[in-house]
This record gives structure tokens, sequence and C-alpha cells, in this order.
């Protein structure tokens, strides 16, 4: 494993917030990298340089961690686009990648595993074997290509989530372990989001929480029970979304005629930069140590959030200026009979 000199994932969060980046898979989709349905992350071999360039602008923003595109980058997804001949080169160059622009910067690298729909609680016993090989096998390559933790994210069940902490903790390194929280309040094999976060804990794993699915506003009252139950780091990455009572997750949103959005008409519902800086800023009172964000994350709302977190990042040289805006900042009065009058009849 390369040596690596920073300080690590929890010497950084005993300092303050760390701020996490992801939606690496929805972003490259949009981009036209990654095809949406099976979501496999096949970037990382056939447009290296697109992966670059995104890690590159969530660095920029201020992200202090790059996440390894592994994501859905393990044996049974790879099987479903038939490239399962890929899985170690595409495993082992997504760590690579996230480590040559980690340098750029001062950013940590971390490895990532997740839900593999291999994972079956009526089966318990042979299901975890196919699990544990499936996240051994990607971590020891990630290991091999060095990475400073493990991030374990989108756990449907507290059971494969604790077979991945299981994992982590068996290769000696820091496991931050995410749910996934696609039901009203319980995982998917019957365990209370809380409690499950505090099982996790307990068990070992050094920041919990949530990622995924949830928006701001309906994941942030889960976290605020964990974080009142759980005294190691809590780690909250929510999806950039409108999420609301009736419609708590993004895989539950409807437009208006009640059609199902999930998750490519999702649009409507995104959340505007500001509401992500809202987030943070409250996130971070509430006592939220590693505070990111998920699927349709962008670097706008990475650097938002960094500034509202009181930081100066590399992109904030472009952020806006917008009373420089000739419609409207102080020359709007000469500038409107221009622009508007049209509009104004
Ligand atoms: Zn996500």
């Amino acid at each position: 494993m390369p040596a690596r000199t920073q300080r690590g994932i929890l010497e950084r969060l005993k300092g303050g917030v760390v701020l996490g980046a992801e939606g690496y898979v929805f972003e490259l989709e949009r981009r036209g990298y990654i095809k949406a349905g099976p979501y496999v992350p096949e970037v990382v071999l056939d447009s290296p340089d697109a992966l670059r360039e995104l890690h590159r602008e969530f660095l920029r923003a201020g992200a202090d961690v790059m996440v390894a595109l592994t994501y859905y980058a393990h044996r049974g997804k790879l099987k479903d686009v038939g490239r399962e001949n890929d899985l170690e080169a595409m495993n082992r160059q997504a760590v690579r990648i996230a480590n040559e622009v980690a340098r750029e910067g001062d950013a940590l690298v971390a490895g990532d595993i997740c839900n593999t729909w291999a994972y079956d609680p009526k089966d318990k016993d042979a299901s975890s074997k196919v699990v544990r090989a499936m996240y051994e096998e990607q971590l020891s390559w990630a290991v091999d290509e060095g990475i400073d933790f493990v991030i374990a994210e989108t756990n449907d069940y507290l059971g494969e989530a604790l077979i991945a902490l299981e994992v982590i903790k068996g290769l000696k390194l820091p496991a931050m372990v995410t749910l996934a929280s696609t039901r009203p309040h319980q995982t998917w094999d019957g365990y209370d989001y809380v409690d499950a976060c505090k099982i996790l804990a307990d068990h070992g794993a050094d920041i919990v929480g949530m990622n995924c699915d949830r928006g701001p506003a309906t994941m942030m009252p889960i976290i605020e029970q964990v974080r009142s139950r759980v005294s190691g780091y809590v780690a909250m990455q929510p999806v950039p979304y409108k999420t609301q009572a009736a419609m708590p997750t993004f895989e539950s949103l409807k437009s208006a005629d009640g059609t199902n959005i999930f998750p490519i008409a999702l649009e409507p519902f995104l959340c505007t930069r500001f509401e992500m800086a809202d987030y943070a800023r409250r996130a971070q009172a509430l006592g939220v140590n590693y505070i990111g964000i998920c699927c349709g994350g962008g670097p706008h709302y990475v650097r938002a959030m960094a500034e509202a977190l009181g930081r100066t990042v590399p992109a904030s040289k472009y952020s806006p200026a917008i009373e420089l805006h000739p419609m409207i900042g102080a020359k709007v009065e000469e500038k409107e009979k221009e622009f508007l009058v049209d509009w104004k009849g």
C-alpha cells in the first residue's frame, strides 16, 4: 500500500466537520458515461478522464474525501452487464484515480462498498458468505491501491452492514457505515434506523449514519435521534431533492399527475444550492461530524456547503457575484429597457 502521510479521517473528525461529496453515479449518468438502470460505474475503465474530472471538481469545491467509484463495482452488478472479467481492473483503477486526484489537494481516499442485492435474511448463512466474499475481494484490491478508510453505504439491511463492518475492521481501517432508508422507520431486516446505527456503533463502526434516499428535510429528524443516541461520529449524506412527509424518499416522489419520476425525471424536485447550504449549517449545529451529499449531488452544491461551513475553497474564486449581473445589480434601471421591455409589454 502506498504510504499516506496526511492526517487520517479520525484525526480530522476530531478537529471538526469533514465535508463529503458523492453522487458520482448520478452525475456521470447525466454526463453520458454511465447507463441508468444497471448504474454500473463502467466510466472507470471506459472514460477515466471523465471520472478524474468529476473528482477534481468535487476537490475544488471543498470535498475532504475522494470516494473511489467502486459503488456497484461488485461481482453481482458486473455480471448483470456482462463485465465480470473487468471486476478487478475496475476496482483497482477507481481507487488509483481517486488517489491521483486526492494528491492534487489535501483529500483523503475512501474505499467504497455498498448494498450487494445478494444478502437474504431468510437464507442468512449462505447469503452472508457470498456478501462477505464480495466485500473481501473489493477491499483487498482497494487496500492494495491505497485507501485511508472505508465507506460502506446505502445498506438496506443491518445484517449486511454488519458484515461490511467486520470485513473493514479485519483490515484495521476506520469504518464509516451508513444506512439507506427506503422504508418509513426500519431497515429491510426490521431494525429501527436509530437502533441500527447504535448497534453499528456498538460493534465498532467509527462513523455511523445515513446516506441516499432522503433529502435533508426527511433525513434530518432521524439523524437528530441518531445524534442523541450515539456518542461517536455521525454521518449524514442526503440526496439534494425536496422530499417531504408524504413522499419521504426520492424513490417515492411523484409528479403532479401521480407518475413515478425516480430515478431520471427527478429534476423538478432538486434543491437549490442555498437549500443545501442551509442543510449543511443545520447539520453542523446538530453536531453531525461528516456532512455530505449523495445521488443528485454536484460540485455547485458542495461548494455552497463548504462556504456555509465557513470555508474558502479553490472554486470559491468563481463563487457568485450576482451584484455584477446586468439585470440584477446596480445598473438594472438603465438595462431594464433593453432586457425586460418585451416582457412588460
Ligand atoms: Zn445515493
